[in-house]
This record gives structure tokens, sequence and C-alpha cells, in this order.
């Protein structure tokens, strides 16, 4: 018997390690927002991007199955054209950008891209036509230089220096000590909002997708960095379907279209003139975030007064 029991503990304890493994692991999908139990259905097509118009048809879904967060979401993006999701804090509006990517599935309802069904495509294929510049961008412990490449590997040194400067960061780069390679992340510079995000959009710039879902930023930048990101912001969604998250309102003013998201779903919708007309929940956030944004520049130059 005590052979026996040997083996047997061994393997309880083997047992429980994996089992602390799989746990971790499963932190570790939901830390990245990705899904573990979203697969491929068997033999699944590639998805072929021709216009990339992007359409949300019906879309519902929830985190906990008592706590519904979009209530059925209907809006296109129309090839090349911007559209902007803005409301309130918790509305729903990431969980479209998480939808899109397929890090979760829709429970109601369809997103297509040119026509098909993005459940019905291989997921790596989604994710090549779908370029994401999210709120907080991760650093690789690595140099600048491989932080921008690694949006597409082959780019020649040429390509990276364009991206950067169209994103509007190569002066920052050239003018530090070593350039393009200096470490940057946990063990080398430490790299701004503002700073991380413009290597996010370069990164973006390099990969080229057809597609783009930009997450805005939700701290407020300071003026200067929010005008120059939203010129590479600009630049980077000429021509490309864009899906602008709006956290605070300052990229939505020039968007095709703004759709209005409350407790998840669309409340209003249309361009800023005619929002800020209608005196609804869009113009309601709008004053609302003019008069922070006042208080704040006020708050500064009492600050720098003293
Ligand atoms: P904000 O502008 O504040 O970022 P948002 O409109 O982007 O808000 P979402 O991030 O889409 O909001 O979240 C919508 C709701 O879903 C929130 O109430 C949030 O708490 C909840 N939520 C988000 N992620 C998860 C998750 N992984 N598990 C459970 N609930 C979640």
């Amino acid at each position: 018997l005590i052979q026996l029991s040997m083996p047997l503990n061994f393997m309880g304890m083997i047992y429980r390690e994996i089992k602390q493994a799989l746990i971790d692991i499963d932190d570790m999908f939901r830390i990245l927002h990705r899904n573990p139990e979203i697969a491929d259905r068997p033999g699944a097509p590639a998805l072929r991007v021709a216009e990339a118009a992007v359409r949300f048809e019906d879309v519902r879904f929830a985190y906990n199955p008592d706590r519904p967060i979009l209530r059925g979401v209907t809006f296109s993006v129309a090839p090349g054209r911007t559209v902007a999701i803005v409301g309130p804090s918790g509305a729903g509006k990431s969980t479209l950008s998480r939808l899109l990517f397929r890090f979760y599935e829709t429970q109601g309802g369809r997103i297509t891209i040119d026509g098909q069904d993005i459940a019905q495509v291989r997921q790596d294929s989604l994710r090549a036509a779908i370029g994401m510049v999210p709120q907080d961008t991760v650093l690789f412990n690595d140099t600048i230089g491989y932080n921008i490449r690694y949006g597409r590997w082959d780019a020649s040194l040429e390509e990276v220096r364009e991206a950067a400067r169209l994103a509007q960061i190569d002066r920052f780069i050239s003018g530090l000590p070593e350039g393009y390679d200096t470490p940057v992340g946990e063990r080398g510079l430490k790299l701004s909002g503002g700073e991380k995000q413009r290597v996010a959009i370069a990164r973006t710039i390099l990969k080229g997708p057809p597609i783009l879902v930009l997450d805005e930023a939700t701290s407020a930048l300071d003026s200067f960095t929010e005008r120059e990101i939203q010129d590479a912001l600009e630049r980077v969604s000429r021509g490309r379907t864009t899906l602008v998250i709006a956290h605070r309102l300052s990229t939505v003013v020039n968007a095709d279209e703004i759709i209005v998201l409350d407790r998840g779903l669309v409340v209003e919708r249309g361009d800023h003139p005619s929002l800020l007309a209608r005196g609804g929940v869009y113009a309601a956030l709008w004053s609302r975030q003019r008069e922070a944004d006042e208080a704040r520049e006020a708050l500064k130059r009492a600050e720098d007064e003293d």
C-alpha cells in the first residue's frame, strides 16, 4: 500500500502544480483580454478584405450573464471613413473594440467585415487586417527601434524612420544619446504616456492595416502633446476604415459620424455640429468636458504663476 500511495501523492502534487499553472495562464489571458475559449471553426476560411467596410449588427454582449453591457448595437463604418464612439464611462465603448478584435464573441447579432461574419473566419487573418492603437501601450524591454519594428519585422531602418516621422516621434528618438538603439521599457528609458502612444502609432503605420481601432487615452495629456498625437492619428487614419473609441472628446470633432453609446444602446448619432445643436447626451458630455478642461488649464496657470 505504501508503495502505491507514494506515486499517488506525487501525482496529486503534480496535479496541483499543473492546476495552479493553468490558473496563472487563465489570469494572463484575462489580463490580455484574450479569451482562450475562442477557437476557429474547423476549416474556417481567411478573411478577405477588399473595401474594409465594417458593420455591427444588433450586437449584444455581457461579461457576466446578469449584467448586459451591449444591448443591440448597430452601426457601420464605410470604407475609409472614421466613426467615433463616445459615451459616459462604462457605457461599453472599449468592449466594442474587443469584440471587433474577437477577444470575446458576440452573444447576439454579428460583426461583419466586407460582409463576412468575423466569427466565421480565421482569427489570425482578422487580426492581421486590424491595427490597434491601445490606451496603454506595452513596450518590450528592448530598443525603441525594436518596439517600432514590431509592427512589421521585415521593415527596413528607413521604413522604421519614416513611420516614426509620421507618428511625430522621430525627433524625440533622434535626440536620444543612442537614437533608435536606446533601450526602453521597465529596464530602460521610461517613456511618457504620449511617447508610448506615438510608438504604438508608428508600429501601426508600419503594419499598414486596412482597418484601424484607436482607443484614445483616458488620461488627459497636455494640449501640445494632444495636438501632436491627434495630427499623427489623423495621418495614420487617412484612407483607412477607422473606429475611434473616444474616452475624451478631443478626437471626435472631425469624425464622419459620432455614435453616442449609453448603457449599451446607441442613443444619438450624427456629426459634431448636429449633435451639439441637438442639445442631448453628446452636448452635455461636451460641455462637461469643456468645463473640466478649462478648470485644469486654470489650475495649471495658477501653479505656473506660483
Ligand atoms: P471608459 O470610457 O471608462 O473606459 P467604456 O465605455 O470603454 O468606459 P468598457 O471598458 O467597454 O467601458 O466597459 C463596460 C462595462 O463592462 C464596465 O462597467 C466594466 O466594468 C465592464 N467590464 C469591462 N471589462 C470587463 C471584464 N473583463 N469582466 C467583467 N466586466 C467588465
